[in-house]
């Protein structure tokens, strides 16, 4: 089997973190369906020669305003939303790669900031404040538990965005969406062929909440308050090859969600390659 190559985009911000949770989490597939590690690599994607030969892509945290400029000067744009949303091949974004994900984001400044889209969900950029406002916080991810319950996850949440609207799945949405004050949207794309056409058909999943204020003080306290209208903010959501989240796992230790995240790298690979496979009709 050829190998599978995995890009983590490396214009700017914590590439380099994501390379080292990727080779780490690579020796972690020792499970008999797994891929093994000798089978991987994972390469920084600067230009679009590189993206060419990935089979999946991470888009790191850092400044998505930044991200986006320099993709553009390096002919990148255009590759990356034909990577997401024609080919739908699998691509994972942190913080700074949610909110260049999503088909729209709010509180840009006007032709600040071009997106690339391919999750059909709204996010609020800097929804927690300013860079003093960062902080850590246990996260339940239910997504990566087996059998037994999982520990929390440590997510640490820097400028972060959170997703505040889940878009309809159809067509014209970021017409709608363009609509609204102070709000940038990805160009809309089409699938290419029938792996990426069902790949699109999938809705947006919410994947991880952080708690709101009351949920947090009733959980601490004990004292019975109405956390139900207080839900929390949707930090991790995917929505089919599409992943994204609010934090930055690259910035931890615990290779958790890289692990999980190569074994959906790992499915798309197959199925595509099980597709390219059949005769010819
Ligand atoms: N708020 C930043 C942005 O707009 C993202 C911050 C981050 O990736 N830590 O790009």
């Amino acid at each position: 089997m050829s190998k599978v190559t995995v890009g983590v985009l490396a214009l700017q911000g914590a590439f380099y973190e994501h390379i080292q949770l990727l080779k780490q989490a690579s020796q972690l597939l020792t499970q008999p369906q797994d891929i093994p590690p000798s089978q991987w690599e994972f390469i920084e994607v600067r230009t679009p020669a590189e993206l060419d030969r990935c089979d999946a892509l991470i888009l790191p945290g850092g400044e998505s305003t930044t991200i986006s400029l320099v993709a553009a000067r390096s002919n990148l744009l255009e590759p990356l939303r034909d990577f997401v949303k024609l080919h739908r091949k699998p691509t994972w974004g942190t913080c700074a790669g949610l909110i260049l994900l999503a088909e729209s984001a709010n509180r840009t400044k006007q032709g600040g900031q071009e997106l690339i889209g391919g999750l059909d969900v709204r996010v609020n950029r800097n929804h927690f404040g300013r860079q003093t406002e960062s902080f850590q916080a246990p996260l339940k991810l239910p997504f990566l538990a087996g059998s037994e319950p999982s520990e929390p996850f440590n997510g640490v949440f820097i400028r972060a965005p959170v997703v505040e609207k889940i878009l309809p799945s159809r067509e014209g949405i970021q017409v709608e969406e363009n609509q609204r004050e102070e709000t940038v949207v990805a160009p809309s794309r089409q699938a290419l062929d029938q792996v990426a056409r069902e790949a699109m058909e999938n809705h947006v999943e919410v994947l991880a909440k952080l708690p709101g204020r009351a949920a947090r003080l009733a959980e601490t306290t004990g004292v019975d308050i109405d956390a139900e209208k207080d839900s929390g903010d949707i930090v991790a959501v995917k929505q089919g090859n599409v992943f994204g989240t609010s934090f930055h796992p690259e910035l931890t230790d615990d290779p958790r969600i890289h692990l999980w995240w190569l074994r959906q790298v790992q499915d798309a690979v197959k199925k595509r390659r099980d597709a390219n496979s059949l005769p010819l009709r």
